[in-house]
């Protein structure tokens, strides 16, 4: 076993896995009406191709967390197939799932029962005009019914990510916080960042951390959670004295690049050693051409070695990657 180590000593324990570059939603701050290019059915990593390199990942390079996203994983037809493959591995890793939530609610239970661990909802308005116009379909309440299945199940603590979008719903983060307390939902919001397919992005239109703690600390007492924050993340909150939390993601405004310990596989078989990488590593091309696990092993440590000490959005000289949130895998 050799972990994923980078020159500043970070290990990559953690493996985001795009499943599809597919949507069944256009969230205005990631897809364009239309939709992208999809990938090529043929560059896109089969059933056994995915399984085989988180194998890879698991069994040889530590990981022992494996996160299913998108596009939209649920839209991928082998998904539970996938996932109970995954559980399979020794040692087992913790599995869980970031999700629109659509059509969660047929197959929650069937993902409980593959394996899969938790699930995470993208979710960013409780009123279903405001859910039309940013996600462009009219789906509010097959969230709520999936969040629901996906409880019931017992993917939980089932967690809700949302963003806020200045003028949009950036008024929003009480009501949002209170529907979740009610439902037991741990509710996280993510800073907008720069990997939208239009590259509208715009810094100085972007809801900060600091706002959101503002809005929130107008209806509630907010304490930083004693619980360590390792390398997660979200700083969590306790609500109005605990136990619940409300955690913040400041991806843009307090970067925590220092701790991070996420590698992400994309649905093309591309290593990214992060979210905001411009190179990527392809695995799919020698794999498909023969190589063995050692070898595709031996191209993954490289990838890692050459992970940079942050993604430098604060930095004057940033670029935004080639490739959209939705390609990479968010
Ligand atoms: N379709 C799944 C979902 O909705 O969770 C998984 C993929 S989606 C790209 C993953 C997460 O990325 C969602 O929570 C979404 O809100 C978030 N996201 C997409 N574009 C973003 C951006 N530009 N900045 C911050 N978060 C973004």
């Amino acid at each position: 076993m050799q972990p994923l180590t980078d020159a500043f000593g970070r290990v990559a324990t953690d493996l985001r896995v795009s499943l599809t570059d597919r949507c069944n939603l256009r969230c205005t701050y990631c897809m364009p009406p239309e939709g992208l290019d999809w990938l090529p059915q043929e560059q896109q990593l089969t059933d056994d191709e995915v399984v085989r390199l988180i194998g890879v990942a698991v069994e040889r390079l530590g990981v022992r967390e494996v996160r299913f996203t998108g596009g939209e994983p649920l839209v991928r037809r082998g998904l539970v197939d996938i996932v109970r493959r995954t559980a399979a591995l020794e040692p087992r890793p913790e599995t869980s799932l970031t999700t629109n939530a659509l059509g969660l609610a047929r197959t929650a239970q069937a993902l409980k029962d593959a394996g899969l661990d938790r699930v995470n909802v993208s979710l960013d308005t409780i009123r279903s005009d405001t859910f039309h116009e940013i996600t462009r379909r009219d789906r509010f309440a097959d969230v709520v019914t999936g969040l629901e299945a996906a409880r019931a199940a017992g993917l939980g603590p089932v967690k809700v990510n949302a963003v806020l979008l200045r003028g949009v719903n950036d008024d929003q983060a009480p009501e949002l916080l209170d529907w979740c307390l009610e439902r037991g939902y741990e509710l996280r919001f993510i800073e907008q960042m720069p990997l939208d397919a239009q590259h509208g992005w715009r810094r100085d239109e972007m809801v900060t951390a600091d706002e959101i703690m503002a809005a929130l600390e107008e209806h509630h007492v907010l304490v930083p959670a004693l619980e360590p924050r390792g390398s997660a993340p979200a700083e969590l909150f306790l609500v109005d004295g605990g136990p619940a939390t409300v955690g913040i993601i400041a991806s843009v405004t307090r970067p925590f690049c220092g701790t991070c310990d996420r590698v992400r596989l994309t649905a093309d078989g591309q290593v990214r050693n992060c979210l905001f990488a411009r190179e990527e590593s392809d695995l799919r091309t020698p794999m498909r051409a023969g190589a063995g696990d050692a070898e595709l092993a031996e191209r993954w440590l490289a990838a890692m070695a050459a992970k940079k000490p942050g993604h430098g959005i604060d930095d004057p000289s940033f670029l935004q990657p080639d490739r959209p949130m939705s390609a990479i895998g968010g």
